[in-house]
């Protein structure tokens, strides 16, 4: 509680100052000096201006990121110093847990109560998990037939990584890239989304508190064309990491198609939920909720096509329109609100036009349907249930990143498998069901980089993510995001 007023204070004060660029351990404000405005999505109204870096910042960024990263203060750190200043890091995360709170929930609109026990609780815990790592990355000795020899491998970090974030989980996107970054020796250049600048800002003053040497992390803002191309562009950037829209990932990948720079990409998804006739109704239900209505929808992995077995459909349809009518939308920063509102003008306008598309193409609303200003001025949406949808429709197959869901029956198993892996996309899907031989059927045959049965949305800093399809490639989180930030060297000792 105390903790939480304190916040208050903290994050107004800092919300007002100016906000430059965290370059080679410096605020640096931007050569044009042009900055962008920032919105507060719960009320419309500016909430701050943030610099709006181009090609000039990235330069000076990258190079301060390129100097980091041969200077032996960072190159000859020891794997365990590393752990531990990450450790640090994370350390002063939980000391302002609620402010990173408020600030990333001020800065998108996600429910503060989300932000406190879910995101950002899960951003320390990725950062302590990716410390273990720094200390445990490990060759192999090989026993080659060549001749008398002794092979052996090491892996070192990639160098300068060119890390770009989406909005939607503004604070837990950067530390799912640092973590992985650092605990490689890589040096970072990171991006955050323009939408929702302020949470990455307030951390880059965590890690000159923490100690990290000068131009180890790096952070500009801007647009994306703007600045996030030219971070893609620069020939001195080793690897992007990027998380956001397929079509975007695909132009980062031809980009760095020209200078071979290494890319991981977490893209869009249309992820599949299934409910078997044989399910638990009621986790079923408020799981398939929480799948499609947690963070607005906005979340890559939103589970936004449900499929229902024909014998339970009527009544699971009854069920989300009733658990939909009855969710409470409303500022983000109010601890009972359960939904707020979408990030931003655009945004709001581009889901508003699926839920138009959606009616014009024959789908029938039973929950939701439109605007809610009686939450209060800001972009909010209804938590919309569409009913009477085909998988032709634009709603089944479009990535909608908002709160609308789609509901589909089906008949058999096989049927559904089918109909699931359609889609371009293969990032998440969900599978209800008591029957175990369901469960690894379906597990198995899906094309999702994660499935969850009998859950939805459960995320761990061990456990693998990333997708199949158009969705992307790479796995974040896990030992397996530390591939990503690697390269494997072989070495041959001659022993004659
Ligand atoms: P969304 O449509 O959800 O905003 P984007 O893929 O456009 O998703 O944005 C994700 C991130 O990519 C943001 O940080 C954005 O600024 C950045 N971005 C957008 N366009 C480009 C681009 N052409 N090159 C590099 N980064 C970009
Ligand atoms: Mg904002």
């Amino acid at each position: 509680m105390e903790q939480s007023l304190n916040a208050v204070a903290a994050v107004q004060n800092f919300i007002h100052q100016p906000h430059h660029h965290y370059i080679q351990g410096q605020w640096v404000p931007s050569q044009s000096g042009l900055a962008m405005e920032d919105i507060d999505p719960s009320t419309r109204t500016v909430l701050t201006h943030v610099a709006r870096g181009n090609g000039d910042d990235i330069n000076r960024a990258v190079e301060a990121a390129r100097q980091a990263f041969r200077e032996k203060s960072w190159r000859q750190m020891t794997p365990q110093a590393r752990g531990v200043l990450m450790w640090k890091l994370a350390d002063l995360m939980a000391e302002h847990l609620e402010e990173l709170a408020q600030i990333d929930s001020l800065d998108m609109g996600m429910p503060l109560r989300q932000a406190q026990y879910g995101t950002v609780p899960m951003a320390i815990d990725h950062m302590r998990y990716m410390a273990g790592w720094a200390t445990k990355i490990e060759g192999e000795t090989i026993p080659v037939s060549a001749g008398p020899f002794f092979n052996y491998t090491v892996r070192q970090p990639v160098g300068v990584v060119g890390a770009i974030i989406p909005w939607n989980f503004p604070l837990l996107m950067a530390v799912w890239k640092l973590g992985a970054a650092l605990a490689a020796g890589c040096t970072v250049v990171l991006k955050p989304a323009e939408q929702s600048p302020l949470s990455v800002l307030r951390l880059a003053s965590l890690v000159t508190e923490a100690g990290f040497p000068p131009g180890v992390i790096n952070i500009v803002t801007g647009y994306g064309p703007e600045a996030g191309a030219a971070l893609v562009a620069h020939p001195d950037v080793n690897k992007i990491a990027f998380t956001g829209s397929t079509e975007v990932g695909k132009s980062i990948m031809r980009t760095a198609a020209d200078r071979m720079a290494r890319v991981s990409l977490e893209l869009g998804g249309k992820s599949p939920n299934i409910i078997c006739a044989d399910a638990n109704l009621k986790r079923a239900i408020s799981g398939s909720m929480l799948g499609i209505f947690m963070n607005q929808g906005e979340v890559c992995s939103a589970g936004s096509r449900i499929y229902v077995a024909r014998e339970i459909y009527d009544e699971a349809l009854e069920q989300m329109a009733a658990y939909a009518q009855n969710m409470r939308v409303g500022m983000a920063l109010d601890p009972k609100t359960q939904m707020g509102p979408v990030v931003s003008a655009e945004q709001y306008e581009r889901v508003l036009g699926y839920i138009a598309k959606g009616r014009q193409e024959g789908a029938k609303v039973v929950a939701g349907g439109g605007e809610m200003s009686r939450a209060g001025a800001g972009f909010f949406i209804e938590p919309t249930v569409f009913a009477q949808v085909t998988d032709s429709m634009t709603i089944a197959r479009e990535e909608i990143f908002g709160p609308v869901a789609a509901v589909m029956p089906f008949d058999s198993i096989d049927e559904v498998i089918e109909r699931a892996n359609v889609s371009a996309y293969g990032l998440a899907a969900g599978v209800w069901t008591e029957n175990v031989r369901t469960a690894h059927y379906l597990a198995h045959s899906l094309e999702a980089g994660t499935v969850w049965v009998n859950a939805y949305h459960v995320y761990d800093a061990a456990a693998p993510w990333g997708g199949f399809k158009q969705s992307g490639f790479g796995r974040e989180m896990g030992h397996h995001a530390l591939e990503l930030y690697t390269e494997t060297k072989d070495v041959w000792i001659s022993l004659q």
